[in-house]
Order: C-alpha cells, then sequence, then structure tokens
C-alpha cells in the first residue's frame, strides 16, 4: 500500500486515484485522440467535460515563485462554449484577475500573435466552435504557440477524434466533453484531457511537462477531486465503440440537412463547414477527415467530413425564430449535442444565455440563431421537420400543447405512481 500510494506500483486501491474501468477508459481515449501521431500521449478523466477545460488550464495559472506579482493572461478564441466562456470571463479573469484576452477572428494569425506577452502562459482554442462553427489553422496556431514557449489547449468535443486528432497537428492538450459525441446515448456524464508527452511551456515544473495528464491525474486531481466516477466511464466506453460510424452516418445526414435549409426562402444564413460556399470550408477541408476511411472498403479514399454540428438563423428575429422552435415535432428541444435523436437548441437563450447580450455579440451569437444536431433518424424526416417548423414562422400555424402541459390540473394528468 504504502509503493501503491506513492505511484509506485499500479494499484486499485482507492478510486478517486486509480480504477480499473477509468484506467481502461482513460489509455482508450489516450490511443484515440493519438492515433496517427509519432510520440505518446496520456489522459486523465474528469467528472465533466468543464472540469477537464479546468483542469487542462488550472496548473499554468498558478503563481510563479520567481514573478509572484506578475499579471497573467492566456489568449483564447472568443467563440467557445458558454461555460468556457464563464469560466474564462467571470471565474479566473473577474475573481482572479487573470486575464482572458479574447481572439475574436480565429481564423487570423494576426491577432493571436498580438495577444502574446511574456505573462502569457497558453493559448486555448475551440474548433468547429458550438455553435458558430469558427475554425483556425490548428498547425499554424500550433508554430505560433511554440515559437514562445506556450502550449497550445484545444477543445475538440465537436469533431470528436473520428474526425480529427488536434495533437497530430501540433496542439498540445486535447480536452473532450465525452458527455456529448463520445458518449452517443446521453447515459453519461464524463470528460477528459489528453496530453502529449513532453509538451513545450515556458512555466511549469520538469513533471508537468513530461506528462501532463499523469501530473494532473496524480497531484492536482488528487487533491482537487473533479474525478470521473467508474459507472461513467463504463457508459462511455459503450458508446465510443460505434463512435466513428455514428458521426460518418451523422455528418452525411447534416450536410442533407444544410443543403435544404441553404435554399430555403425563410433562412437568413445557414453555418455548416461541410458547405462549399462557407468561407472557412477550404480550411476546414484541410483537417476535417473520417478517419482510416482510405482503409475502408467503401471510400478507399480519404474522406472529408464536417460532423453533426450546425446552425441556421431564422429571418425576422427572436419571435419567428422561436416560433419555428416551438413547432419542431421530431428535433427534440435539448441543449445537448452529439445525441442519437437530433437535436436542437437556442442558444441565446440556453448554452450561451448567461455571458449576457455583450458576450453573445462578441461570440456572434444572435437570436434568431438555432443550433441544430443531426443525429441518427433518416435526413428526410429531420428536413420534413423542419419543413413543417418552417411553416410556423408567420404565426398563423398553432402549435399543438401537450394536455399534461396546459394550464389547470397539470400533475393530475402526468402518469406517475398510484
Ligand atoms: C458541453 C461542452 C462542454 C462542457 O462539457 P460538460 O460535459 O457539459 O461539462 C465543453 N465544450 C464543448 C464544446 C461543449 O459542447
Amino acid at each position: 500500500m504504502e509503493a501503491a500510494l506513492a505511484y509506485k506500483i499500479p494499484t486499485w486501491c482507492y478510486s478517486r486515484i486509480a480504477n480499473p474501468s477509468l484506467y481502461y477508459f482513460e489509455n482508450t481515449l489516450a490511443l484515440l485522440e493519438g492515433y496517427g501521431l509519432a510520440g505518446e500521449t496520456g489522459c486523465c478523466a474528469t467528472a465533466s467535460g468543464m472540469a477537464a477545460i479546468h483542469t487542462a488550464t488550472e496548473p499554468f495559472l498558478a503563481v510563479d515563485p520567481k514573478r509572484p506579482t506578475a499579471k497573467l493572461n492566456f489568449v483564447a478564441t472568443c467563440q467557445v462554449y458558454g461555460g468556457t466562456f464563464q469560466l474564462f470571463s467571470v471565474r479566473r479573469m473577474q475573481e482572479r484577475g487573470i486575464e482572458c484576452r479574447w481572439v475574436k477572428n480565429s481564423a487570423d494569425l494576426e491577432e493571436w500573435a498580438a495577444k502574446i506577452d511574456e505573462n502569457t502562459r497558453f493559448l486555448y482554442g475551440e474548433l468547429p466552435s458550438n455553435p458558430g462553427q469558427a475554425f483556425f489553422d490548428l498547425a499554424a496556431v500550433a508554430r505560433l504557440a511554440h515559437a514562445h514557449e506556450l502550449p497550445l489547449i484545444v477543445d475538440s468535443t465537436v469533431a470528436t477524434p473520428a474526425l480529427l486528432r488536434p495533437l497530430c497537428h501540433g496542439a498540445d492538450i486535447v480536452v473532450q466533453s465525452v458527455t456529448k459525441t463520445m458518449t452517443t446515448s446521453g447515459f453519461g456524464i464524463a470528460g477528459a484531457l489528453i496530453a502529449r508527452k513532453n509538451l513545450t511551456s515556458r512555466f511549469g515544473n520538469d513533471q508537468l511537462k513530461a506528462d501532463f495528464a499523469a501530473y494532473v491525474k496524480q497531484l492536482p486531481n488528487r487533491d482537487m477531486g473533479p474525478n470521473l466516477s467508474p459507472m461513467n466511464a463504463i457508459l462511455s466506453l459503450n458508446d465510443m465503440r460505434t463512435l466513428r460510424s455514428k458521426i460518418d452516418l451523422f455528418s452525411r445526414s447534416t450536410m442533407q440537412v444544410a443543403e435544404f435549409l441553404a435554399g430555403h426562402p425563410a433562412i437568413e444564413r445557414v453555418d455548416y463547414l461541410g458547405l462549399p460556399q462557407h468561407p472557412l470550408h477550404a480550411l476546414a477541408s484541410r483537417y476535417l477527415f473520417l478517419v482510416d476511411a482510405e482503409h475502408d472498403a467503401e471510400y478507399r479514399r480519404p474522406v472529408n467530413r464536417y460532423g453533426h454540428l450546425m446552425s441556421l438563423r431564422v429571418k425576422g428575429g427572436a419571435e419567428p425564430t422561436r416560433r419555428v422552435f416551438d413547432a419542431f415535432q421530431r428535433i427534440w428541444r435539448a441543449t445537448d449535442l452529439g445525441r442519437i435523436k437530433s437535436v436542437a437548441t437556442i442558444p441565446a437563450i440556453s448554452t450561451h444565455s448567461q455571458q449576457g447580450e455583450e458576450g453573445r455579440c462578441l461570440a456572434d451569437i444572435p437570436d434568431n440563431l438555432i443550433r441544430l444536431c443531426v443525429g441518427g433518424e433518416h435526413p428526410d424526416d429531420i428536413i420534413a421537420d423542419l419543413d413543417q417548423a418552417l411553416r410556423a414562422i408567420d404565426g398563423t400555424v398553432q402549435v399543438a400543447v401537450p394536455a399534461a402541459f396546459s394550464t389547470g390540473g397539470a400533475s393530475r394528468e402526468l402518469p406517475g405512481p398510484r
């Protein structure tokens, strides 16, 4: 026990520190994100995606004993998941005075470069971003980070390793909300960070740089405890077995749905990286490939796939957008993504509501934007649902409210124990 708890021998003596299900889960993710990479990778599982983002960034924001009064900063794309926006702007900036320097146009390398100085600790980017589909030149940003001896941390939740492995393009750490696409069933909550061994950072001790995942698992997370429960690791692993084929199916269906919406008269704009007219299509096409398509009997060549997340903007503003949203009959209204069932949300009133009007303006999330994640249904059914919902736009179509939710005696209508 003494040797085990000093990390000298592998052990399962306490589940917050080491557990066989977590060990299997972490090593699977390390292999998936490291597939195609010459070097080695490590993984640390966390209780959620947000815990992974916190865990991946926090060690770089420690006080430097040699310069204890330095005012730290980090550089991040402003088009990030709403929770990440709050973590960076409220918890880090407002509450701790650590400056987050937002990059507004992440495809502009000059803008990244201009924000770095001697107190910068890391660069952070999300791609493709949720919900806006921002994308940047991963390899170029990684080169920029390394030229300043900084790590690049990437949230790759939307792509998953089935489409993109950022470590292979130079990123140092990848964070995943495994809650999402990796756990398609929606039965688990989980996160993970996957790091290359011997990462680049001008800050931090040798142990941190040599094996970041093992470092955070054995030290900060042992003490702070944002660790994954083994049951969630098992649920996630079960879903991950079919990740590649699901991503392929979802991507092909999303492409059809995006094409339908792009030609619809009630739609102001569609953002999907797969659409050839999207301004970032060419850049994204250099990075997003269905893994191993060249070895696939069906494809036999590299195949671009752009994932299941897209956004649409309804003409006429917030009111007609809500009417369309309320009229969905097959698409589920949920802030979730990556499910086997199609889900949609209005980010301005859900995932991105806390960041306020100004924050949404910065990230380009207007109130007429609907985020849609296409699942495993037949794409014709999703298109038909969108088509009928878009007819509700002028308010002449009545949306049926289920009896159980209408006013008066609702609780009596709901099924329950008798
Ligand atoms: C949902 C999400 C997160 C946060 O993950 P949780 O598991 O909900 O904590 C982080 N990044 C992206 C891109 C997400 O979609």
